[in-house]
């Protein structure tokens, strides 16, 4: 056994003082990497989460859009997920089958409609999601087969392709929107979480979105985020859906093993009066719900900064 001093540069210490946090990357080998956050009064481990959103600058867009957290814009986002399931569903319906009489004509007019409200849908929002995709008709069978996003692509149009069901080659083609899988689920609630964080960093707080940290028990939770500022650390779990009690308790226990000092928990949607009860119970939890308009969230954070930040 043996310990090894490592020194840092003075000019890195001296930023301390600024109140800056030193994120410290440990290479474990060569796809592992860990972070070791540390400043004043500040010292956590964590493992950064993958995210889709790093190579997707739509998405990137996504965030950055106005009181995205607005009624009739979660709506567009539901729609648009709505619309996504309904296409999928129609074209997977008929897959895998052999249909002898003429039956899918109806079905292109109804995705085509499909199709254009999403565009549509899409244009309102002012970013693009969805991904074009080619869906292919066997003739013979008369039923759908694979596209590029949904499953796995038969080739391109230019080239002979058969169909896997009755082996013959493929004669009809047409174009369709839908939504990568990745892109569906980062609709579905992760985008609140980069949304959420935006107006952390907007106050000047150094946030990690989407990450593991290692609590005292060497366990490794997964949060939302985690916000560090001054010497005050918080970790964020950020709702789309209803929060229950159980999700309540389990960040409580995600709070204690880490050991930061505030836990807080943000909801578009009112919580509910018994979740509340239980909530004002533990005095280091915050929280913030029924979000109508960005202010919301950007008011609690400077009420936060005023409270705990000197
Ligand atoms: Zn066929």
């Amino acid at each position: 056994m043996f310990s090894k001093p490592v020194i840092l540069d003075s000019s890195e210490i001296k930023k301390f003082a600024q109140g800056d946090i030193m994120d410290l990357v440990i290479k474990v080998d060569k796809n592992r990497y860990f972070n070791v956050i540390f400043g004043e009064d500040i010292l956590f481990r964590i493992l950064k989460r993958d995210s889709v959103i790093k190579e997707k600058n739509n998405l990137k867009k996504l965030v950055r859009h106005k009181n995205l957290v607005e009624k009739n814009n979660l709506e567009i986002i539901n729609q648009i997920i709505a619309l996504d399931t309904e296409i999928k569903a129609i074209i997977n319906n008929d897959r895998f089958s052999v249909n002898k009489k003429s039956g899918y004509d109806d079905k292109i007019v109804l995705i085509e409609d499909k199709t254009k409200r999403l565009k549509n849908l899409e244009k309102i929002l002012g970013v693009g999601l969805s991904k074009e995709d080619e869906i292919s008709i066997c003739g013979h069978c008369n039923a759908f087969r694979f596209g590029e996003v949904i499953g796995k692509s038969l080739g391109s149009k230019n080239q002979e392709r058969e169909c896997p069901i009755c082996s013959r080659i493929i004669n009809k083609s047409f174009d369709v929107l839908c939504l990568p899988n990745a892109i569906k689920d980062f609709l579905a609630g992760e985008w609140f979480e980069f949304y959420a964080s935006k107006f952390f960093e907007l106050n000047e707080w150094k946030i990690f979105t989407r990450v593991y940290v290692f609590g005292s028990s060497g366990v490794e939770h997964e949060v939302d985020f985690l916000a560090v500022k001054k010497g005050i650390s918080i970790i964020g779990e950020c709702k789309t859906g209803n929060i229950t009690r159980r999700d309540v308790s389990n960040f409580i226990a995600k709070y204690y093993d880490i050991n930061c000092t505030y836990a807080m928990l943000i909801s578009i949607n009112r919580v509910d009066p018994g979740t509340l009860k239980y909530i004002r119970k533990n005095p280091n939890l915050i929280y913030l719900d029924n979000i109508k308009k960005d202010s919301n969230i950007n008011k609690k954070i400077l009420q936060l900064d005023k409270a705990l930040v000197n």
